[in-house]
């Protein structure tokens, strides 16, 4: 008989997204003339900038041509043009030495800091932050790594570090040892980001405990200010410890066109295992790599009208956040995140529970955030606004709050 993976029955899964949808749902069934404006879910909403047309047209071009063709990759890590202009452009210029053979591109940094987990062993014990990405925490119930989840939704087994407003949404290395610490910064979903002596007390810990970090960099892009650090690399001794995710979605709007790469550096070994090999092994025989055409795409993204073109797209998501951030925080709200980051992070009003706020401002605003609550019970008493809306819609819903 066929048995299932039971660690998948301990999901408490897709609750959050779901049960959104079910009440904007029943809301508009109720009021089927009401225009919902959405700040719900952290997918961009501006076109691929011209850049990337332009490149994608062209390697579509190429492979309809029996000289310029292209079939499977046989590096099996992603084009060599691809991973030598991320080395150059994205890790060079902030002074870290990345060789393109220790990039692997990818379809995405969801996939990757998932499929990540299965270069460890069962015994590996998982700190993640709460509140949290949900994929960190789903993909170690599905790893086996848990035990079941309590009635708070917290799974035994798993590390949780709270990410409060007391210390900057930035939580300390836990007491405790932990094998393997999943950091997100720019967070999602608090907009927090940690500076260069905070992530270095990460890599010390993960050195004494010889642990290792999983650093998922997919918001760096959104990062206002030189001195914080853009890559957990720019720690010094951090390639002995730690593996990078970045992502062309948020950077450059491939959510629907899927591109991304980890970094697994030589130096990371757990004795004289050297985990890119692994990395390298498990993408060559689960995965085929990424399109030729979404490739070029993507290296297009690093040239001069490239990144002139995706700067100003997220100048136009950041502008977005820094009107959200200014007009709330003048009607009286608590409001953190939105200046490195696409995501507000607001604090419900007089103590109302995250859920509570959600439907408050569904039913007399009609605007659709994500209860904090939903990202871990720390996230209770906020609610995550994102600034990937369309900007005309952003201010029809600041407009909404001030007549709250
Ligand atoms: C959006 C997002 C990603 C990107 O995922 P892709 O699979 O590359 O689209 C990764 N991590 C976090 C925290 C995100 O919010």
């Amino acid at each position: 008989m066929a048995t299932v993976n039971q660690n998948y029955l301990k999901l408490k899964a897709g609750y959050l997204f779901p049960e959104i949808g079910r009440r904007v749902r029943a809301y508009k069934q109720a009021h089927p003339e009401a225009r919902i404006i959405r700040m719900g879910i952290g997918d961009v909403t501006q076109p691929l900038v011209p850049a990337v047309i332009e490149g994608m047209h062209r390697a579509v071009d190429q492979m309809s041509r029996q000289e310029t063709f292209r079939g499977y990759d046989d590096s099996g890590i992603g084009y060599e043009f691809l991973r030598k202009v991320i080395a150059e452009h994205d890790y060079k210029p902030r002074g870290v030495d990345i060789d393109p053979d220790e990039i692997i591109i990818s379809d995405g940094a969801k996939s990757d800091t998932a499929n990540i987990q299965e270069l460890f062993g069962p015994e590996n014990v998982v700190a993640v932050a709460d509140p949290v990405y949900p994929v960190y925490v789903d993909t170690s119930v599905m790893a086996g790594r848990t035990g079941p989840a309590d009635e708070k939704g917290r799974y035994v087994g798993l590390v949780y570090m709270p990410a409060t407003e007391a210390n900057g949404f930035v939580p300390e290395p836990p007491e405790c040892h932990v094998d393997l610490i999943y950091l997100c910064f720019p967070n999602n979903p608090t907009g927090a980001v940690a500076t260069r002596g905070q992530l270095a007390r990460w890599v010390e810990y993960a050195k004494a405990e010889e642990a290792v970090i999983l650093f998922d960099a997919a918001y760096e892009a959104f990062i206002a200010d030189h001195s914080i650090p853009h890559s957990i690399y720019e720690i010094p001794g951090a390639r002995e410890v730690a593996i990078e995710f970045r992502s062309f979605s948020k950077t450059a709007g491939f959510t629907g066109v899927r591109c991304a790469f980890t970094v697994v550096p030589r130096a990371l070994k757990i004795g004289d295992v050297e985990l890119r090999s692994l990395w390298i092994r498990r993408q060559t025989t689960k995965f085929n790599g990424v399109s030729y055409i979404t490739q070029v795409g993507a290296a297009a993204v690093y040239t001069p009208e490239g990144q002139a073109q995706i700067r100003r797209t997220i100048k136009i998501y950041m502008d977005n956040a820094a009107r959200i951030r200014q007009k709330l925080g003048q009607l009286g709200y608590t409001v953190y995140g939105g200046i490195h980051a696409p995501y507000i992070w607001l604090k419900t009003p007089t103590g109302m529970g995250s859920w509570e706020f959600f439907d408050l401002l569904l039913e007399r605003i009609q605007v659709v955030g994500t209860p904090g609550v939903g990202f871990g019970p720390m996230g209770e008493g906020f609610l995550r606004l994102t600034a990937f809306a369309r900007p005309e819609d952003v201010d029809e819903a600041l407009d909404r709050f001030a007549r709250l």
